[in-house]
């Protein structure tokens, strides 16, 4: 009897702690969605703005109390409102190797002149989700080291227009740095997530992104059951994955424009709270946390590498 007592008593201790664990590695969107409230109370926050500089202070307080160090990537870009200061906030979780996963998104919104732009889901939603992402990674055991990038200077400056080089400032200097200082190539893989707060959340099939990525990834929302959140609607989007694509890194662009702009709240005064929802970083959380150990399987074998060129003898 006693025997079995105490092994049932340890049966129920090693539940309960396999729960804790569980509940700690798990996304909780009561989290972001408090992060989410907290970015958007700064109010518009383009880059090179007090309200930015506010918003970093928050990331590095909410990092550093649990123990995920940052660092600034700041730099002058030359913009065509003239140069802009900008700064890229790195968070970094070693893991068993040193090869990375980026994930990535702006925290920048764009700039209007004429009326308040808050960004609730265009710059605020990609942070808030990567706040509570670096707390779960953090809580985990990753086989590859995990790197959280706050990227600044998404938007246009250009009040209608995306043109030229007048975008996507923070993520082509980051990448630049990266080739010059020889850390580009330890990237494995990137996952960007942009617009991913909006209530009525419907996900584009980015079709720039690379392939076996986007796939993985909407085959674990079928399994997930919120394949009606990502429907098999293909589309182009330019965003920060492209200086990565662009320098042979693997990304893919999670992404709502489409469906959030056919509302009318893209880049208008009605990108506010009240059109985010905690279940859309929820979803979105949870698909990417169940897709992750196919992705990093995939790159730890080296599978993931460019298949062979044809030699054409057959
Ligand atoms: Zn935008």
């Amino acid at each position: 009897m006693k025997k079995t007592a105490s092994l049932a008593v340890a049966a129920v201790a090693i539940l309960v702690m396999a729960l804790a664990g569980a509940a700690q590695t798990a996304f909780d969107s009561t989290r972001a969605y408090e992060h989410l409230r907290q970015i958007v109370q700064f109010g518009p926050r383009p880059a090179g703005s007090a309200a930015l500089e506010s918003t970093r202070k928050y990331f590095r307080q909410q990092l550093g109390a649990i123990g995920v160090q940052t660092s600034d990537q700041t730099f002058n870009a030359s913009t065509p409102i003239g140069p802009v200061k900008m700064t890229n906030v790195v968070a970094t979780i070693p893991g068993a190797r040193p090869e990375r996963i980026v994930f990535t998104g702006h925290y920048d919104t764009k700039l209007f002149r004429d009326f308040t732009f808050v960004g609730a889901n265009d710059g605020g939603s990609s942070a808030a989700f990567l706040l509570e992402l670096a707390r779960v990674l953090k809580a985990r055991k990753n086989p590859l080291t995990m790197e959280i990038l706050f990227l600044d200077g998404e938007e246009a400056f250009h009040p209608t227009e995306w043109r030229g080089t007048d975008h996507t400032y923070g993520s082509r200097y980051y990448v630049e740095a990266a080739k010059r200082d020889g850390t580009l190539k330890s990237i494995r893989a990137l996952v960007l997530v942009d617009m991913i707060g909006g209530r009525d959340l419907t996900l584009d099939r980015e079709t720039n992104s690379t392939p076996w990525l986007t796939e993985t990834l909407w085959q674990t929302a079928r399994k997930l059951g919120v394949q009606d959140n990502f429907p098999d609607r293909p589309e182009p989007i330019e965003d920060d994955h492209l200086p990565f694509l662009e320098a042979g890194v693997q990304a893919v662009d999670i992404i709502d424009l489409n469906h959030y702009a056919a509302a009318g709240w893209w880049h208008t005064r009605e990108d506010t709270l009240d059109k985010t929802s905690a279940r859309s970083l929820q979803v979105v959380g949870d698909v990417l946390l169940a897709a992750l150990p196919t992705i990093e399987a995939r790159l730890v074998k080296g599978a993931a590498t460019a298949p062979k060129p044809k030699t054409g003898r057959h």
